[in-house]
């Protein structure tokens, strides 16, 4: 037995992974990861994949990176971690000065958490206590939008509009009232031109904002793109829309940028390109560098004085976790945010879009391509069955798993999203790299594809 095959074996006695259905983990060949360098990671058996979706869309600098390396050893023999909790120390306050700097005007506050979930979970609770500490205590509901995701904890999930991922928990939730959001490409055509969805999906926000304006705290928005629910890219304007609406009824953003802060778009915050200010915004996976979980939520001086009270005062935020601020985790983060700006991060992000752009007439003329939809170093190729007749992959179909499968084989990690193949390389990818990797994603695409033409079609 190989190495990694024992390690495998070992892997299916005890382990319960994440988003996995275990009775197809017992015969999936799955990479046992040894090491990583840069953008690749090596399995036991010293096989090399390109890191297609930065473990996860975290890992912006590339693994193994000595700046990063050195700058948590460095913190290491310092101490690893003391509590925020009546105390502080130099990286958490170091981090949160640097994060402002780069922050959208308006945001002077940040408040620490371990991950994406938790930190909007915070962000949830301090947009609801802070109108009950100004007395307007009916405003109490939230607005979301459908196929957002926010995370995996109750109060994410509720906020959340992936239904699948959320059906089950349904009984658990609390309500929150759900806006569409424009799709700009629906079978059988793939426009490219949403004029018309943006605006009907603003008529029926602005209708759910004008009825529930008085019990409203906030609405919550994956600026620019919402991720999870299949990299689905905001038509212009509509961002800076739903901003003005906000500012009309007085409801607070939220912005959650836990997928796409921190340089993904070509920009340090999605709220940027769109020209909004957020109330709240939430960062989390590239904020630890791809070296440890930590997120955060930075907000404004109003709703921060909103709770400032005296002692035992029912306005203070009840909220902490026992990790919060640990000083390895905001070491690596301030490495990074270092990083971006010495290694020229944005530039490379700007420079590789232009490059996937190249790619996608390329990748539309495979017949199971649907919809190629990017953003920065961010792309997510939508697959369906039958284009002519608006067929779509069955879920059992697995194709988005077939096409990863593919990839595997040809060196590159990918992790779909359903029908969407998503590309999220790190920020660091070289031209050539980033070459390597659309080839291989279009071969594989390519390859599984083959199976669903008919003999007589095919070349
Ligand atoms: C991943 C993600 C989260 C949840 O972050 P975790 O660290 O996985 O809890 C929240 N919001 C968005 C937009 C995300 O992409």
């Amino acid at each position: 037995m190989s190495l990694q095959n024992e390690w495998q074996k070992r892997d299916r006695k005890v382990l319960w992974h994440p988003f996995t259905q275990h009775q197809l983990w017992e015969k999936e060949e799955f990479p046992v990861i040894g090491r990583g360098e840069g953008i690749y990671l090596y399995d036991l058996e010293g096989r090399k994949y390109i890191d297609g979706v930065s473990s996860l869309w975290v890992s912006a600098h590339g693994h193994n990176h000595p700046g990063l390396n050195q700058a948590i050893t460095a913190q290491l023999s310092r101490i690893a971690h003391s509590t925020f909790l009546g105390l502080s120390h130099q990286p958490g306050i170091e981090l949160a000065e640097d994060l402002l700097k780069i922050a959208p005007p308006g945001l002077s506050r940040v408040f620490y958490a371990e991950n994406g979930a938790s930190a909007v979970e915070i962000a949830l609770k301090m947009a609801f206590q802070y109108w009950q500490n100004r007395g307007e205590k009916k405003r109490k509901k939230f607005i979301g939008f459908s196929t957002g995701y926010h995370g995996d904890t109750i109060g994410a999930m509720s906020l959340s509009g992936v239904e699948l991922f959320n059906q089950v928990y349904q009984p658990l939730l609390f309500e929150v009232w759900r806006a569409p959001l424009p799709r700009c490409y629906k079978c059988p055509e793939d426009r490219g031109d949403c004029e018309e969805d943006k605006w009907q999906c603003l008529a029926k926000l602005k209708i759910l904002a004008e009825e529930h304006s008085p019990e409203l705290a906030g609405i919550i928005i994956e600026p620019m793109v919402q991720a999870a629910g299949g990299m689905i890219v905001q038509p212009k304007g509509y961002l800076k829309a739903v901003e003005m609406l906000c500012r009309q009824h007085k409801i607070l953003l939220i912005a959650d940028e836990v997928a796409v802060g921190l340089g993904r778009l070509g920009k340090n915050f999605a709220c940027e390109l769109g020209f909004v200010q957020p109330d709240l915004l939430v960062l989390g996976k590239a904020l630890g560098a791809g070296y440890l979980p930590i997120a955060c939520v930075m907000s404004t001086e109003k709703i921060f004085s909103a709770f400032l009270g005296k002692h035992h005062s029912d306005r203070t935020f009840f909220h902490g976790h026992t990790y919060t601020a640990n000083p390895l985790a905001c070491s690596a983060a301030l490495a990074g945010l270092e990083l971006m700006k010495k290694e020229k991060r944005l530039e490379n992000v700007n420079a590789r879009a232009r490059q996937i752009e190249q790619w996608i007439p390329k990748f539309k003329q495979l017949p199971i391509v649907f919809h190629f939809s990017h953003l920065g170093l961010l792309a997510g190729i939508e697959l369906i069955k039958d284009r002519e007749k608006c067929v779509e992959f069955s879920p059992e179909e697995m194709i988005g798993l077939q096409v990863a499968r593919s990839a595997r084989k040809r060196g590159a990690i990918l992790r779909p999203l359903g029908n969407v193949v998503v590309l999220m390389p790190p920020l660091i990818i070289s031209e050539s790299e980033l070459e390597e990797l659309m080839e291989i994603t279009f071969e594989s695409i390519n390859e599984v594809g083959a199976q669903f033409i008919a003999p007589e079609n095919r070349a």
